[in-house]
């Protein structure tokens, strides 16, 4: 029999405020933000319910909440992965994915010209577990040369960060299977708009849903999808870490994908207007953007890339130091953001930022100089990017 209610004292009743859950008959049109710690359960047999996959539901919101898995199951399906495990940052989800798969005694091979976080995540953590990386030209015939019996990992990105080589992806994935290592792919700087690394090869790819994904600077998370199996060790390592991140930036994460084709679509057109551009520029000694015919690798670009170049782009000032400062004092509309993606154009400094404290060596190895800055281009009309560009190099 039901036990009958009984009144409750003030200090219950407010401890208890904010915990019904409205009963709607339809669904709002955004979905629900779960922020919160946990699920609730009615009885232990619910929870074991839930628990063995019997009943849809949450446990404890480590282990992540329906915000995360629509992100998951939205990226996944863009990616073309069997499944998706979203986390904090984009190098919680890379942090998660090495610890799940690496061993002691284990080692990796990086391209030379890897973002500069994972770069300081292989050489400042992974050595301390006796796990090391050799980094190495991608675009060099034997690519894969510096592989050990101990190899697993070949970690790549789409395009690099900041000098965009386009990476080679269909060859150095057949390379790294013929040597029985995984492949690994960082796509944050082009997205699945722009290329599907796994439909090329590659056996997992990772973003920063800080950058496209979440597209105007105000998400931090990162995913990384791949086979079934593959995702599922990651996502037990993530939990265990505790690096899962909460609901609100998965949310914001899963609302800004829903623009991601336009956003990308019109910042490839402005990147290829500013590259062309600055290009023409006396000031200017070499631009980076794969869409220029002038772009040592253009012709792999085009065959990569059908549907546009990205919206990233650096280029080299004559001037070398004092021209990349002059420049960046000079600009009035574009901001300086040690960030990418948003919809509106940014500017960095790599030297400064992404690459900071890196060595001589490995700078010079990427094309880090002092003359080089990093353009982010936005969704705005092009003609006002354009203008703030050549005001401030009129200054340098
Ligand atoms: N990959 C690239 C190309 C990046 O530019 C960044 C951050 O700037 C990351 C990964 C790391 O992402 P997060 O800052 O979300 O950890």
């Amino acid at each position: 029999m039901a036990r009958p209610p009984r009144p409750r004292a003030p200090a219950t009743r407010l401890a208890h405020v904010g915990r019904a859950v409205p009963r709607v008959a339809n669904a709002p049109v955004a979905p629900p933000l779960y922020q919160s710690t946990a699920g609730r359960f009615a009885s232990l047999e619910q929870l074991e319910a839930i628990l063995a996959g019997d009943e849809p539901g949450y446990f404890y919101y480590r282990y992540g909440t329906p915000n995360h898995a629509l992100l998951e199951r939205t990226v996944a399906d863009l990616e073309g992965a069997a499944a998706a495990v979203a986390a904090a940052s984009g190098m919680a989800a890379l942090s998660a994915t090495l610890l799940a798969l690496l061993q002691t005694g284990d080692h990796v091979l990086a391209d030379r010209h890897i973002y500069g976080g994972t770069y300081a995540l292989v050489t400042s953590e992974l050595p301390r577990l006796g796990i090391t990386t050799t980094f190495i030209d991608p675009a060099a015939p034997d690519a894969l040369a510096a592989a050990q019996p101990r190899t697993r990992l070949l970690l790549l990105e789409t395009l690099t960060n900041p000098t965009l080589r386009v990476t080679d992806l269909p060859r150095l994935a057949a390379a790294a299977h013929e040597r029985g290592l995984l492949v690994c792919v960082d796509n944050t700087f082009t997205t699945p708009w722009l290329i599907q690394p796994l439909a090329h090869g590659a056996d997992l790819v990772w973003h920063s849903t800080s950058k496209y994904l979440g597209g105007q600077s105000q998400v931090l998370g990162g995913i990384v999808a791949g086979p079934e199996e593959i995702v599922a060790r990651i996502r037990e390592t993530a939990t265990h870490l505790g690096v899962a991140g909460g609901a609100f930036d998965a949310w914001l994460a899963a609302q800004g994908l829903a623009t991601l084709a336009l956003r990308v679509e019109r910042a490839c057109a402005n990147a290829l207007a500013v590259a062309r551009h600055l290009e023409q520029h006396p000031a200017v000694a070499r631009v980076h953007y794969p869409g220029l015919e002038s772009h040592p690798q253009h012709a792999l670009a085009r065959q990569l890339y059908p549907h546009g170049y990205g919206g990233m782009l650096s280029f080299e000032l004559a001037g070398g130091e004092a021209a990349a400062r002059a420049f960046l004092a000079g600009l009035r509309l574009i901001e300086f953001v040690p960030s990418l993606a948003d919809v509106t154009t940014t500017v960095t400094y790599p030297l400064a930022t992404s690459h900071r404290g890196l060595p001589p060596e490995a700078l010079a190895a990427m094309g880090v100089g002092p003359g080089l800055v990093r353009l982010s281009i936005g969704i705005e009309a092009v003609e006002d990017v354009l203008a703030d560009l050549d005001g401030a190099l009129a200054g340098v």
